[in-house]
């Protein structure tokens, strides 16, 4: 089953919105066993997207279309997709009972041109939008199958799983089961995760592994294509062991769980505490630690120390420190890590301070370079890092790295 995706909006064109829609859509697809071999995208213009839907539906079963579907006289998805089936557009009464319904909730006005969003090309099934008011379309049309879905991404996504995933699974109900499974690394570049598990991904298909590198995390996704879902939960299993065994110690989760998540699960397993001491993250690691649900049952403060005075009033490190060693050294972080900890009284502090740039680097302490220290009652590590990268990259490398120090830490505390 192919299917194919199509992004419309001259902002997509001109690089002023990023186009996240056909990723979630491709991954998401990817996961139904449906192949998406084209992507693409088309300015706010009738002809043109004619154009690119009738030359989309000759190599493809399914075509998905993105945006266009509001109430502006751009907004030219439904009515393009009419004209080209030879449809006619016809005034739904719920629909536009829903719309009134959605403005009147608000104590709104509805916008004059708001009724354009209730014409439906005939033969089409229209689907609620549970956040915005641009109903997404269903439209079987000779033996292919046109979608149509809103553009804003928080008003596709919940529509894509509640209604679009379901009548694709009944309508190209497949005698395959196909699965995959995420193995989610850090601590190795691509090229390490790459020479450990080197064999295992020379399989041949139904099964397939493939690495996929993000910034500070390495992913590693099995594939499998089988007959019934028991068969192909052991195939993937059977593969997941093997990458258990040459990457112990660098997995932090599986899936969709983020290394935040896991270390607050492991945090509360342990009934251990936390604080963090942040100079060139500004927050950003607590930020992370505090995107958790129930952070509040392990992290307890974190201070922004960004100027040497704030280090050595609030956190109490050495001034005769900073002066010799610089605020970006080893010392100092460790200090940071211990005053915070006292603070906090907690039984984990963090410190992390360095050079997120792009200015402010030197020929000893370029650019990139941070160190972070992790004091607890067992120890106290530290790492000197030299990352690369955007200053925001920085930030969350370091955030990273101090993720997976943590990680590694609590397993060894003692209850
Ligand atoms: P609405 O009437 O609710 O705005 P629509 O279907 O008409 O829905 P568009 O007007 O095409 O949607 O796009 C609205 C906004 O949605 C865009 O300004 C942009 O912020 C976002 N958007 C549209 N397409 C994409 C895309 N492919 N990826 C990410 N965001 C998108």
């Amino acid at each position: 089953m192919k299917a194919e995706i199509i992004s419309i909006g001259t902002e997509l064109l001109l690089g002023t919105i990023l186009n996240t829609n056909s990723a979630l859509l491709s991954q998401r697809l990817a996961g139904l066993g449906i192949d998406v071999y084209h992507h693409i995208t088309v300015g706010d213009n009738p002809s043109r997207l004619n154009e690119a839907i009738r030359r989309s539906l000759s190599r493809s079963d399914i075509v998905i279309t993105t945006g266009g579907l509001g109430p502006t006289v751009d907004d030219i998805t439904t009515e393009t997709i009419a004209t080209l089936a030879g449809k006619n557009l016809i005034l739904n009464k719920v629909v536009i009972k829903d719309l009134r319904d959605y403005f009147k909730l608000r104590k709104l006005e509805p916008p004059p041109d708001c009724a354009r969003q209730a014409y439906i090309p005939e033969g089409a099934k229209w689907i609620r939008n549970a956040v915005g008011t641009a109903p997404g379309l269903i439209m079987e049309y000779g033996g292919k199958t046109i979608i149509a879905l809103p553009g804003p991404p928080r008003e596709l996504g919940p529509m894509f799983e509640r209604d679009i995933i379901p009548y694709l699974k009944t309508r190209f109900e497949s005698s395959w089961t196909i699965k995959s499974h995420t193995i989610k690394t850090t601590g190795l570049a691509e090229s390490q995760v790459n020479h450990l598990v080197k064999a295992i991904l020379k399989l041949e298909p139904p099964t397939t592994v493939g690495i996929y590198a993000k910034l500070g995390e390495v992913d590693l996704r099995i594939m499998t294509k089988a007959k019934d879902k028991r068969s192909a939960d052991k195939a993937i299993i059977a593969i997941e062991k093997k990458i258990r065994l040459k990457l112990r110690g660098y997995i932090f989760g599986y899936d969709d769980e983020t290394l935040e998540e896991a270390v607050a699960k492991s945090l509360i397993k342990e009934r251990k505490t936390i604080a963090v001491a942040e100079s060139c993250t500004g927050g950003f690691l607590s930020s992370r630690l505090t995107n958790v649900s129930g952070s509040s049952r392990y992290f307890v403060m974190s201070v922004i120390a960004y100027s040497n005075a704030s280090k050595v009033n609030i956190l109490g490190v050495s001034e005769s420190d900073i002066d010799k060693h610089g605020a970006v050294s080893r010392d100092v972080a460790i200090q940071m890590a211990k005053g915070i900890k006292r603070l906090a009284c907690v039984d984990i502090g963090i410190g992390i301070t360095g050079i997120a740039g792009p200015g402010g680097g030197t020929k000893n302490k370029p650019v990139g370079l941070v160190y972070i220290a992790l004091v607890s009652c067992r120890k106290t590590l530290v790492r000197e890092i030299r990352f690369r990268g955007s200053r925001e990259e920085i930030k969350f490398q370091a955030s990273q790295v101090a993720l997976d120090l943590l990680r590694r830490t609590i397993r060894q505390l003692p209850s």
